[in-house]
């Protein structure tokens, strides 16, 4: 439904009161118009029948009532008398003749007035000209002066005759309708002075009403800027001064939290922002970071937390592609991606692979700085793509770990996004940034635990290694309906090296053995440091892949091996005992005691050999 706004309301309240009167007025105006016009009239009409009865009383006095003619001529000219009719009662034409013309000729209302004694009054014509007509009877009366029954032979209080008069009301209605235009003219001044004075005593609360409107409006937007102006000292003052508070209250507070949230988004919010929705957003931001760093925190892995990495990128910020490079320790200038994706994966897609041996090529890992290839295309050579795809570009955003860059987090996206990306880059640097320290931590642990499954000589692992892994190794094998080889070697008469060269020989010596092993199988196998000079290969077999043609092949390459020495050169030799899992024992501990007894069947069998155990060196 159509509402009226506040400032159409006077206008329509005086037109509609104006109105009202105006028809009240004109109405009642008419009604006692008609009710003084008649009267008027009737007045009028009794008065010209009075001079007329006297007129010819006095001519038949006199003894000239012959002569009544011009008389009764001369008042029918009278201006606004129509009509002057005078005519006898039958009783008078008895006595006294017809009369002259027409006096005898009476009409059904000037019979019945004649009958009845009553005069006769009404408006006879239309409403264009209205006439008013009186039909008045002259009655014999013989109390008055003169006696009317001194010449009348007639009782007394007959009618004696009667007279019509028309009157003409023209001037009248003339002179109503004049008065009713004035009227009217005065009450719709009155009407228009009226709803100026609204209009005017209402200006200021029309004009702070709409400023009200206005301040709500941008209020809604998230602007609390708009004041109201009022000077007044009403209840609208106070209403404005309310309202320029709180908003005056709700820009500061809401700056404030913006203000601070910004700064731990490290975000500047842009200059003309929705207060209300930047702060909404910025605080579910924030709350989305902490339950993510909370996640991160309680994440077993460094690789499950690459993958929430990953997972936020991509389903929060609809990143296309990303890469997650982890940095290796300063120095060492390796980096390798540990997410691709969204997958844990290992291989470089989107980069040249150098950056990978060469971690200071990576233009992000060597300036620590955001590299987005949005404003600048040619900014990193690195980029595969950047020469054969000009619509796909890239942002490399590098994580600092103790102040130096442990990661570099690599979005792939379309340029035609770019500009967007780059808005919700804050956003996507504060989740690295709260993973950063978790990354970190387990990272250290990490090297940490490798250190401690590591032999710090030789760089092989150790035994304490293959006890945390062995339990995994079993479960594996058996699952895959695999075999084992278990090779365990020793180093021949290794004591006499300590004991001739010193112990420094003997540590060369035993790495560059170990060199020799490693080099010799391959990465799935593994090569363990077991006891002082005791080394422990694992390896899964196939068709191709024995123990015992590996443990040969172990043996000759040691023997091969020219060790420099002061003297010269050393050539030492290793006996290796095989034994197979599970085929000789229910675990591997077992199968390494087997393995065992072969090297001692080995070492007393004249050394530099392999021996393949049986049940029979149990026994022996
Ligand atoms: P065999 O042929 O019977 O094995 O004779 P061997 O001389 O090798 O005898 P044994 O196994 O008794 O000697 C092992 C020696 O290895 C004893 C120890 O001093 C030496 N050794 C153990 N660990 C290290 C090490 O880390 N560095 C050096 N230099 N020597 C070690
Ligand atoms: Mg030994
Ligand atoms: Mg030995």
């Amino acid at each position: 439904m159509y509402e009226l706004k506040l400032q159409q309301k006077p206008s329509l309240l005086a037109i509609f009161l104006s109105g009202t009167l105006s028809v009240l007025i004109i109405a009642i105006s008419l009604l006692s118009f008609r009710q003084f016009s008649l009267s008027t009239a009737k007045e009028h009409v009794r008065s010209v029948a009075e001079v007329v009865r006297v007129s010819l009383t006095e001519s038949m006095i006199n003894g000239v009532i012959d002569k009544r003619e011009p008389f009764l001529k001369r008042l029918a000219e009278v201006e606004g008398l129509l009509v002057a009719r005078v005519m006898r009662s039958p009783e008078v034409i008895r006595q006294f003749g017809q009369g002259l013309d027409g006096e005898q000729n009476v009409d059904s209302i000037e019979k019945r007035v004649m009958e009845t004694g009553q005069p006769f009054f009404d408006i006879v014509s239309d409403e264009a000209n209205p006439i008013f007509r009186g039909t008045i009877p002259f009655i014999a009366t013989q109390s008055g002066q003169p006696n009317c029954l001194q010449c009348h032979s007639t009782p007394n209080g007959a009618v004696l005759g009667a007279i019509t008069i028309h009157i003409s009301m023209d001037q009248l209605r003339e002179t109503a309708l004049l008065t009713i235009a004035v009227m009217t003219l005065i009450i719709t001044l009155f009407a228009i002075l009226l709803t100026i004075f609204f209009r005017r005593q209402m200006a200021p609360v029309m004009a702070t009403a709409s400023d009200v409107q206005l301040v709500v409006a941008k209020a809604k937007d998230g602007n609390f800027n708009g004041r109201i102006q009022y000077a007044g000292n009403d209840e609208m003052g106070d209403i404005s001064k309310d309202l320029n508070h709180l908003m005056e209250h709700l820009h500061d507070n809401l700056s404030t939290i913006t203000h601070d949230i910004s700064k731990l988004l490290h975000y500047e919010a842009e200059g003309n922002t929705n207060l209300i929705t930047t702060t909404t957003e910025m605080v579910e931001t924030l709350l989305e970071i902490s339950q993510f760093k909370q996640a991160v925190e309680e994440d077993r892995t460094k690789s499950e937390v690459y993958f929430r990495i990953g997972h936020i990128l991509r389903e929060q910020f609809g990143v296309r592609s990303c890469t997650i490079y982890e940095v290796s320790s300063p120095g060492m200038n390796h980096m390798k991606p540990v997410v691709v994706d969204g997958e844990l994966d290992s291989v470089c897609k989107w980069c040249n692979p150098e950056i990978l041996f060469q971690a200071t090529s990576c233009r992000a890992n060597r300036t620590g700085h955001v590299i987005d290839s949005i404003e600048n295309e040619l900014i990193c050579n690195q980029f595969r793509h950047v020469h054969d795809d000009p619509s796909i570009a890239h942002i490399c955003m590098p994580v600092f770990h103790s102040g130096t860059v442990g990661n570099v987090v690599q979005i792939v996206v379309e340029r035609e996004h770019g500009r967007l990306y780059q808005l919700m880059l804050p956003f996507m640097t504060a989740y690295l940034r709260e993973s950063a320290p978790t990354i970190e931590a387990k990272r250290l642990l990490d090297t940490l635990r490798e250190s401690a499954l590591r032999d710090a000589l030789t760089g092989l692992h150790n035994r304490r290694f293959l006890e945390e892994y062995v339990g995994t190794l079993e479960a594996t094998i058996k699952r895959k309906k695999n075999r084992l080889s278990v090779l365990l070697m020793d180093i021949d008469h290794f004591k006499e090296v300590n004991d001739v060269f010193g112990h420094d020989v003997g540590d060369t010596v035993l790495r560059v053995v170990s060199k020799a092993l490693g080099g010799q199988v391959r990465t799935s196998d593994m090569v363990i440091r077991y006891g002082g000079e005791e080394f422990l290969v694992i390896l899964q077999e196939g068709e191709e892949y024995s123990g015992e043609r590996m443990a040969e092949k172990l043996r000759l390459a040691v023997a091969a091996l020219k060790i420099p020495v002061s003297s010269g050169i050393m050539r030492k030799t290793i006996s290796i005992g095989v034994a197979g899992f599970p085929s000789d024992g229910e675990d591997i501990w077992e199968v390494i005691k087997c393995a065992d007894l072969a090297l001692y069947d080995a070492k007393h069998t004249g050394r530099n050999r392999v021996v393949i155990y049986t049940p029979q060196l149990a026994k022996a």
